[in-house]
């Protein structure tokens, strides 16, 4: 395993942090270093801040098709390099390789779709209520935007951020998750081979609490890009409020899957286990809740308890692995804290429950997939987010009852419904507030081309991926243009007759 030293990256050059302090990443599945990593604080994100205005005066008029062949170039590089990044990826993170390889390739269809942005950009051009006067609005960049990530897609989500702020002309100064600096470095390698040039974006390592807020405080960064737990979030949201900044909050799920009675319970029990225990259950989409009709409920614990019961825990690196660790030792512990609180509510625990040490899963962080029976909607596991491998089973006796379940949690991310009626898929379409839905399929498995985001707790309103992206990284400039060659006041003055231009 390499001790390497990776440093920031500030003004186009790979630098160490102010203050000469470094901190390491060990390997979740077996304790191994898989880095040291420069330790930034304020002075750093004071230095990259400064590195982003300056480059922002001549980024922003760099033509947008000449920024997509930038992005084009380095999402060529990220296709490239996907193995590598992808097991570099489950060393520093723990999710198993198919998965890993899953989160490169988000990041390069993103990329890739927002290079082919720098060639639309669309604005609007209207006509005007006045004679010889042109209407149209153009999206223009903000400045310097402050991103701040977490490990679970640890390409991915930096990417769904930073493509969008780069193609519309924006700088950015971008703080990783401090569980996954090494793919943070990783991305900004490739954007600095790609071409971009020096101080367009800016890496600083370290805390939340030092580089995260640093970069909130900061007068000139207007604009901050969060994707995190629900109770970081909101602490962004109300210091970031104070100085008026544009925030985007990306924050914590309590996804739920409705089973119905008409539903292929075969597929429904794939579309669970890939969504509950995908990733150890560490997705914001995760599948922590199974909302199931009564007269299947026995059928669909029975196969989910034999199939979860079969999984295999592991090295995500390892073909045979289904399960890889969890991300760190309290969030291990948080897990099973959750199982003894599940028990201790009076939910009946179907299979899992306990943290795995047989052999070599002692080295790393391991828990059993566990799936409740017999929960309540009003149990703490079925109300919050976990944030690990573990599912509760919420029985219910009709679509009413199951989408007021689904409904009734603070969070507002991912839900689905397997059912073979029509009307009863309509339904949920209409009556569940989420920000995604799927039709018989598991709460995970979004595409980059359709808005990313949640309702109540789990955002503030604004939507990532697709061309929603480019409405929170871009201000409308409505422009007029009157070449009458006369004051022409609009509201006020009458059309005059025609034949007069
Ligand atoms: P987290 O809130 O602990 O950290 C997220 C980021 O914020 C990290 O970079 C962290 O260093 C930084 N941070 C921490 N304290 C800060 C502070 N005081 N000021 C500024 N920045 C600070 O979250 P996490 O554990 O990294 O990620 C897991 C959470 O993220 C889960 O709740 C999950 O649901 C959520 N998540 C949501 C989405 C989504 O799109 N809705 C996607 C992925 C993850």
């Amino acid at each position: 395993m390499t001790s390497e030293l990776y440093r920031n990256y500030i003004a186009g050059k790979w630098v160490d942090a102010g203050s000469g302090q470094t901190f390491e990443r060990r390997n979740p599945a077996t304790g191994e270093l898989v880095g040291v990593f420069a330790k930034g604080g304020k002075e750093d994100v004071e230095n990259a801040v400064q590195a982003a205005s300056a480059a922002f005066a001549s980024w922003r008029l760099y033509p947008a098709p000449k920024r997509g062949e930038i992005l084009y170039r380095a999402a060529q590089m990220l296709l490239d390099r996907k193995e590598d990044l992808a097991r570099e990826m489950t060393e520093e993170m723990g999710k198993v390789i198919d998965e890993a390889r899953g989160d490169v390739q988000e990041a390069i269809d993103m990329t890739f779709y927002m290079a082919g942005e720098g060639r639309r950009l669309y604005g609007q051009t209207t006509p005007s209520e006045l004679r010889s006067k042109f209407n149209m609005s153009v999206r223009k960049p903000i400045g310097v935007c402050g991103i701040i990530t977490p490990w679970n897609f640890p390409l991915a989500i930096p990417s769904w951020k930073m493509m969008p702020a780069l193609i519309a002309g924006n700088t950015v100064v971008f703080k990783p998750a401090s569980f996954t600096p090494r793919m943070g470095i990783r991305l900004v390698e490739v954007l600095e081979e790609a071409g971009l040039p020096p101080g367009v974006v800016n890496l600083v390592m370290g805390s939340g609490a030092e580089v995260g807020d640093a970069i909130i405080e900061h007068p000139d960064v207007p604009l901050i890009s969060f994707t995190g737990s629900t109770e970081t979030g909101t602490d962004v949201a109300t210091r970031g409020a104070r100085v008026n900044k544009r925030i985007s909050l990306e924050m914590g799920g309590k996804n739920a899957v409705i089973v119905m009675d008409d539903a292929d319970l075969g597929l429904a029990t794939d579309g669970i286990l890939w969504s509950a225990f995908g990733t150890s259950g560490q997705r914001c989409t995760a599948a922590s809740r199974v909302v199931v009709h009564r007269s299947v409920q026995k059928e669909l614990s029975e196969r989910l308890v034999a199939r979860a019961g079969g999984m295999r825990l592991g090295n995500g690196l390892e073909a045979t692995t289904d399960i890889g660790p969890v991300v760190t030792e309290r969030q291990l512990e948080t897990i099973n804290d959750y199982v003894h609180v599940g028990r201790a509510e009076g939910a009946r625990l179907a299979t899992g429950g306990e943290i795995a040490r047989d052999g070599e899963l002692s080295r790393g962080f391991f828990h059993q997939p566990t799936v409740f029976d017999e929960v309540r909607a009003d149990m703490r596991i079925a109300q919050e987010e976990i944030f690990g491998p573990v599912t509760a089973l919420i029985p219910v006796d009709s679509l009413d009852e199951a989408i007021d379940v689904v409904n009734g949690v603070k969070y507002g991310l991912s839900a689905s419904i397997f059912t073979a009626d029509i009307n009863r898929a309509f339904r949920a379409m209409q009556d569940i507030f989420t920000g995604i839905l799927y039709v018989n399929a598991g709460t995970t498995g979004a595409e980059i081309h359709l808005p990313f985001g949640g309702t109540k707790a789990t955002g503030n309103g604004h939507r990532e991926a697709g061309t929603a992206a480019l409405d929170f990284f871009t201000e409308w400039q409505s422009i007029y243009v009157d070449f009458s060659g006369r004051l022409q006041r609009a509201q006020i003055d009458p059309i005059e007759e025609d034949g007069k231009p």
